[in-house]
């Protein structure tokens, strides 16, 4: 009898042909999250069991796994050999030790002799004599269930519990973008989302530094870290725009003074994307949630890049942006009292309209080539 962690996979089983790749990108996923954890990784029809663990580590193992994308739902339990006693013996196990119960079984090798009805009702009675009236059977309201999937090769999963997955597609199946990540809530969230699709989300951040200090940074990293469980990137670029905005502070209409960062920051972008192989840009902004984040704000900063800007939380309330960001982990490093690089030199009264022929009027007062360029060169790489 062995302790294992049962991995079930999500929407992978719908892709038809392509379900090799998309099965490969899982358990190479799964390897990753897995990393300084002695394990094996085992596939059956359907399924991978985690083996050979150190048992101690069960809750750190299953808090990874409840991170991987594309995983349905997993269940720690026991793998037995299919004959009946072994079965009794493992399903004794995880059984409660009194209240109601019933078995469920599940017949995944169909040439096993008996029905799914007729292990239930077998391995039921044998618990029900076993626990000496402390049991009783309920099929309809059981406080406990007993699971029993027999699986190929003459072998069994026996466990007490299903632990719903994170579901969505295994990341790197669905090419890679650069998402734009400030220290805010929304951002982590994005790429979260896009993640979640199967996205691979390369990292970049605009930091401007004297203005906003280490410890800003460190929190840029910490949510990282954070977003890392679930995307497996563990890299991030960060890239100082202090200049441009005292340039632009210098120069241009105040009111224009957060527009005109926002297309310096998606050149730069563009520029950081080709660098890593990125086919989109990733962010976080939601319509109207600010005055750059209007239709014609959105549309500026667009003209600026050729790549597709993917905004997967565009139609979200803040509200449900947060909830999200509480489930992931990223809410309460996000909320930290720090100085986003957007907040210095922020104008009393930003555009709200901005209309792209005064945008462009006033971005001829700046070399905006030289400027993008010298950002270039502030980049850094950081690995965590
Ligand atoms: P967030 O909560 O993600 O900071 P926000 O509501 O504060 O978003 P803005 O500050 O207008 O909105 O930023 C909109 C988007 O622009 C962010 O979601 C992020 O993708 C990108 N962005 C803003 N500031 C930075 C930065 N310093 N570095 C990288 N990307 C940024
Ligand atoms: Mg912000």
């Amino acid at each position: 009898m062995e302790k294992v962690i049962i991995i079930r996979y999500a929407e992978i089983h719908l892709k038809g042909k392509n379900r090799g790749y998309f099965e490969r990108a899982f358990s190479n996923n799964l390897e990753k999250a897995m990393k300084g954890i002695r394990h094996e990784i085992h596939r059956t029809s359907g399924r991978y069991l985690i083996a050979d663990f150190d048992e101690e580590r069960t809750d750190e193992i299953m808090g990874r796994v409840s991170k991987v994308f594309g995983v349905h739902s997993y269940s720690v339990g026991l793998l037995v050999a299919s004959d009946e006693d072994s079965i009794f013996g493992a399903a004794k196990l995880v059984a409660p030790q009194s209240g109601t119960f019933k078995v469920e079984t599940h017949r995944g090798d169909k040439h096993y002799p008996l029905t799914s009805m007729e292990i239930s009702a077998r391995i039921g009675g044998r618990l029900l004599d076993d626990a000496n009236g402390a049991l009783k059977v309920d099929v309809h309201t059981p406080e406990h269930t007993v699971y029993i999937d027999i699986r190929e090769g003459g072998r069994a999963l026996v466990f007490g519990s299903f632990c719903d997955g994170v579901h969505g597609m295994p990341v790197s199946t669905a090419g890679k973008g650069l998402l734009l990540i400030s220290g805010g809530i929304d951002s982590p969230v994005a790429g979260y989302m896009m993640a979640k699709r199967g996205m691979t989300v390369e990292l970049l951040h605009f930091h401007s530094y004297p203005y906003t200090n280490e410890a800003a940074k460190e929190k840029v990293v910490t949510l990282a870290k954070i977003l890392s469980d679930y995307t497996l990137v563990t890299r991030l670029t960060t890239v100082s725009v202090t200049h441009i905005q005292e340039e632009i502070h210098r120069n241009c209409a105040a009111e224009l003074n957060v527009t005109l960062l926002r297309r310096f920051m998606f050149r730069i972008a563009e520029r950081i994307a080709s660098n890593v192989g990125a086919g989109c840009l990733v962010t976080g902004e939601s319509l109207g949630q600010v005055a750059s984040q209007t239709l014609e704000g959105l549309t500026s900063s667009n003209a600026v890049v050729s790549l597709p800007v993917l905004r997967p939380l565009i139609g979200f309330d803040k509200e449900d942006i947060v909830e999200i960001a509480k489930r992931i982990g990223t809410f309460e490093t996000s909320t930290l009292p720090y100085e986003d690089c957007c907040t210095v030199f922020l104008p009393d009264f930003p555009a709200i309209r901005p209309k792209l022929s005064f945008i462009e009027e006033e971005e001829k007062k700046l070399d905006v080539e030289a400027l993008v360029d010298e950002a270039l060169s502030t980049r850094e790489i950081i690995r965590f």
